[in-house]
């Protein structure tokens, strides 16, 4: 690290010329401000054992209680290792729970302080650490693994909710994306099969850990932060009255307590998320690793990345020399066939509408009739409802009956993508809508009962509209609707 950062030292320290984003040349002094690792290297570069706090001198037997203590200090701390070095036997060594490492990388940076550069990170300490190897174990102890599987099963059937069908004891490998799916229903499972305390337990750590995922932070969002942090300490003690821990003294725990402070000096921590590097993995390694014939796989995967780098180089290149060429010269990976499919659509209305949904390429159900729409999917006005929807957006009365056929082609499913999240400002979400019909029972698999999702829709080009509430949706084909 020495070596691969020394170029930075000597630019923080004299500076260097460098052309910005603006285009003009400056004189730039990079410093390290923010250091993205998981927690054993977060302790290897804060120089302390895994028991201890890489931002605090906390004592590893009091790490679960709420109580501020002095920070790490960058001088002390190699003033120690250096006494260290020279009399091999120091107090304030075990004291402050250091180890060995009598060069750490960091002294010779300026303007640094490693200990204020380490992140929060919200995959591994909230996500995997709290919710995952804490709260769910904690509460799985409390009402048995048995029946934790049967409330995840009982859970209601819901537009972009997961469904844990199998429960969650027989899943071996978690991911990012399963836990926020469970912590999403976590409180509402627990509610009436936990005491009341626990509850409390589990969602002030679930509020804290949503709040610490906010895009953007105020002093209130910060203050409320602070007031699930104490709710949980306030509480947490009913876990020992039930035997399920003797303590709290767990390094996870006590980061909580720095969550606040990080934001402040750093900004959101959603913005130094482990997850957004760990995502690399899938383009850097499993990608490369499925391209190779598995066999000597290391080259094989660094030519592929090799070559997919020339690709990218090539197509910027040429988008640059031809900007109208852009989309025939992208990658195949890079191509969305659902735009195509969109802007057909698009163009059947007549009108620019915005492209903010999806549906499959072909139709779950071709040719059905409308006594069966009727029938199966419980839509009894469909027609009056699809000549309401085609004189409201075409504005002249459009005979359905002349069409030549009483058939339409039917899609099950819908996906509509909502604007960013008012609250945590992620991106777009896809919302599944379920228009499926009744499945009869055949051989040996079971019925399938009818989804119908009901859908509140708030239309602002048409806000008189006289069906608000719809409570099947009906799916065309374009080339029905141009018809
Ligand atoms: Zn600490």
């Amino acid at each position: 690290m020495s070596l691969l950062l020394r170029p930075l030292a000597e630019a923080g320290r004299h500076g260097r010329e460098m052309v910005c984003a603006d285009g003009y040349l400056h004189r730039v002094h990079p410093i390290l401000a923010a250091y993205i690792v998981d927690f054993p290297e977060q302790c290897l570069v804060a120089c302390n054992k895994e028991s201890r706090c890489p931002w605090c001198l906390v004592q590893s037997n009091k790490c679960g209680d709420l109580e501020e203590w002095a920070s790490r200090s960058m001088a002390d701390t190699l003033k120690t290792l250096y006494r260290m070095r020279k009399n091999k036997r120091l107090r304030k060594f075990d004291t402050e729970g250091l180890c060995a490492v009598f060069d750490p990388f960091w002294k010779d940076l300026p303007f640094t302080d490693i200990f204020t550069c380490l992140t929060p990170d919200i995959l591994h300490q909230l996500h995997k650490g709290i919710f995952h190897d804490h709260l769910v174990q904690w509460c799985t102890s409390i009402i048995s693994e048995k029946e934790m599987d049967a409330h995840f099963q009982a859970m209601t059937q819901y537009p972009s909710l997961h469904q844990f069908k199998k429960g969650i004891s027989s899943v071996s490998q978690w991911t990012g994306t399963e836990h926020k799916e469970m912590e999403r229903v976590f409180v509402g499972l627990l509610a009436g099969a936990v005491d009341d305390r626990v509850l409390l337990v589990a969602r002030s750590l679930l509020d804290f850990i949503y709040y610490a995922q906010l895009q953007r932070h105020t002093d209130i969002t910060l203050a409320a932060m602070e007031e699930s942090l104490k709710m949980f300490h306030h509480h947490k003690h009913v876990l020992v009255e039930l035997g399920v821990r003797q303590d709290f003294n767990m390094p996870k725990i006590h980061s909580l307590q720095h969550y606040v402070t990080s934001i402040r000096a750093l900004g959101s921590a959603d913005g130094y998320n482990t997850e957004y590097p760990e995502q690399l993995h899938i383009d850097y390694a499993k990608d490369g690793y499925c391209m190779s014939n598995k066999r000597d796989y290391v080259e094989q995967m660094a030519l592929w990345l090799q070559h997919q780098e020339a690709i990218h180089y090539k197509t910027v290149y040429l988008a640059w020399r031809r900007p109208r060429a852009l989309t025939t010269l992208c990658c195949r990976r890079y191509v969305r066939p659902h735009l195509f499919y969109e802007h057909i659509l698009a163009l059947t209305l007549f009108k620019p509408v915005k492209a903010h949904y999806k549906v499959a390429k072909t139709p779950s159900r071709c040719q059905v009739s409308i006594a069966s729409i009727e029938s199966d999917y419980n839509a009894l006005d469909f027609l009056p409802a699809l000549e309401r929807f085609l004189v409201s957006r075409l504005g002249r009365c459009w005979m359905i009956q002349p069409i030549g056929s009483d058939h339409f082609d039917v899609y099950n499913h819908l996906y509509i993508a909502t604007g960013p999240s008012v609250i945590s400002g992620h991106g777009r979400i896809l919302q599944k809508i379920r228009a499926s019909p009744q499945i009869a029972a055949r051989g040996r698999k079971a019925e399938t009962p009818a989804r119908l999702d009901t859908v509140f829709m708030m239309d602002e080009e048409h806000p008189r509209t006289d069906c608000p509430i719809i409570n099947c949706i009906y799916l065309l084909t374009p080339s029905i609707v141009l018809h």
